[in-house]
């Protein structure tokens, strides 16, 4: 099969018994191993994987029913826990750790029949924006390996971009799926808060993780989403309501859609070769039959601030697990008390960044500080949802760039951790509402890296920004490109 095949047409081919899965399963392992420079995967599970294939070729051989997904493979991220499959976060924290348990997307895949090739490189515990924070070193982007893939999720994004595997998990607290799709050329898609079940997602910030679904199509992304989403007893922010069939609602054109552009995201400090991308895409959609509504989300200035309280103050929380103790690596050294065990334990096994927004965090929870940080990023939280609710009387999607810049060059930002927080500035907001976005290919600056379009849709409107993205997506060709191929 053709490396860049879709999940879509990988099925057609396997329900015709023209390919197994073990042999598409054998040539994701053999892609992954082939294109290791660019270190998008951090353990491949060679041997559950091909055991999986083999089962669901015999069942689809035998006439048995079988799932969604059965046979293609995917890569997870390396956040999401996978029984007897390391698990790190990317950090030297959780090295070695082999999980008991899958998270409730895992199984999920399983009962779909995909086959879970191995885990997927990013930034230690999620904290990141180019993929650089992994104690395991960084992912490359493969269409310039001297550019970052973004992150955290960069090699979920790398990995489904240069061919390996046609789908991928990753999570989305900040941007962490749509800035990598963007910086990658490939579709991201951040589900609402309580969408998908965060139950073996490694927690970093609790209030804004999502679990969401990677493909190089918007109906890869539809497929896959519609087996990831829905209730689980295990995750009490799980939402009840009802999954629509994402694949099956895909289709129809753009007359009379109202789509918002907020002021906000087209401001100085904008490269003006995404943002004439960007307008491009805009006046496609608008050739389609689209209305372009001009709106304005007023709090988004404070929104990086906000997060980068919220955020780390979270994470402070739910990173003290990592005690040496209970979870975690503990150190060698030798120890004079338990505090000393702690701190030393600590101190080796995270890294800097880490480190940065545990202090950040704990500093914003402290008594005498809580009110005038934690409460009050709170409070611009409920602010930067009313700018939403009110935008979403005024139209149905908001279309705006998902990154200021293209990707970047490895080691060029990592000094400037301030530099590297405000470049989130177009994906942070919807994640503090808690509403769904995409991010679709959209073009390509003068350095052949690829653009993202942002489409943002009110809470639980996963169907309605799907609809548009692939309607924009059919009229183009920008999927169609893929790294180190012919006029790439
Ligand atoms: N880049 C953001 C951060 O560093 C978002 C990360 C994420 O979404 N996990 O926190």
């Amino acid at each position: 099969m053709n490396t860049f095949a879709t999940a879509g047409e990988l099925l057609a081919a396997l329900d015709a018994g023209e390919v197994t899965s073990v042999a598409l399963t054998e040539a994701a392992l053999a892609r992954a191993r082939a294109g290791a420079e660019l270190g998008a995967w951090l353990h491949l599970a060679e041997e559950q994987a091909l055991t999986r294939a083999a089962d669901v070729d015999r069942r689809r051989a035998a006439g048995e029913p079988v799932g969604a997904l059965a046979g293609v493979p995917i890569g997870v991220k390396d956040q999401i826990v996978t029984r007897g499959i390391p698990t790190t976060a990317g950090s030297k924290m959780l090295a070695g750790w082999v999980p008991p348990y899958d998270a409730t997307v895992v199984e999920r895949l399983h009962a779909a029949d995909a086959i879970v090739v191995g885990k997927l490189n990013q930034d230690e515990f999620a904290m990141g924006s180019s993929n650089e924070r992994s104690a395991f070193g960084p992912v490359r982007n493969p269409w310039d390996p001297s550019r970052v893939p973004g992150g955290s999720s960069g090699g979920s994004a790398a990995a489904v971009a240069a061919g390996h595997v046609p789908l991928a998990l990753g999570t989305d607290t900040g941007g962490s799926i749509r800035q990598p799709a963007s910086f990658c050329g490939v579709v991201g898609l951040k589900p609402t808060y309580g969408r998908v079940s965060r139950y073996g997602a490694i927690a970093f910030a609790s209030s804004l993780d999502q679990i969401g679904p990677f493909g190089r199509t918007v109906a890869d992304v539809a497929r896959l989403m519609g087996v990831l989403a829905g209730p689980d007893d295990h995750d009490s922010t799980a939402l009840r309501s009802p999954v629509p069939d994402y694949l099956a609602g895909l289709g129809g054109d753009l007359a009379g859609l109202r789509v918002g552009v907020p002021e906000e995201y087209f401001v100085a400090g904008i490269d003006p070769e995404v943002e004439a991308t960007v307008r491009a895409a805009l006046a496609q959609l608008e050739a389609q039959g689209a209305t372009l509504v001009p709106v304005s989300l007023p709090h988004t200035p404070y929104a990086v601030a906000t997060y980068y309280i919220l955020a780390t103050a979270e994470a402070s929380s739910n990173l003290a697990r990592y005690d040496g103790v209970r979870f975690g690596h503990r150190t060698a050294e030798r120890v004079s008390d338990v505090a000393d065990l702690y701190a030393k334990s600590r101190a080796e096994g995270f890294g800097d960044e880490v480190k940065r927004r545990i202090i950040l965090g704990t500093y914003a929870l402290s008594s005498g500080y809580y009110d005038a940080y934690y409460l009050k990023a709170q409070k611009v939280r409920t602010l930067l949802r009313r700018d939403f609710e009110a935008a979403f009387a005024a139209c149905d999607v908001l279309a705006t760039p998902v990154s200021p810049v293209t990707a970047f060059r490895l080691g060029e930002r990592v000094d400037d951790p301030l530099q590297m927080y405000l470049a989130d500035i177009f994906t942070i907001p919807s994640s503090l509402a808690g509403n769904t976005s995409v991010s679709v290919p959209c073009g390509f600056d003068g350095a052949g890296l690829p653009v993202g379009l942002q489409l943002i849709g009110p809470p639980l409107e996963e169907g309605r920004v799907l609809r548009v993205a692939h309607a924009y997506e059919q009229a183009t060709a920008w999927h169609r490109r893929h790294p180190g191929e012919e006029g790439a």
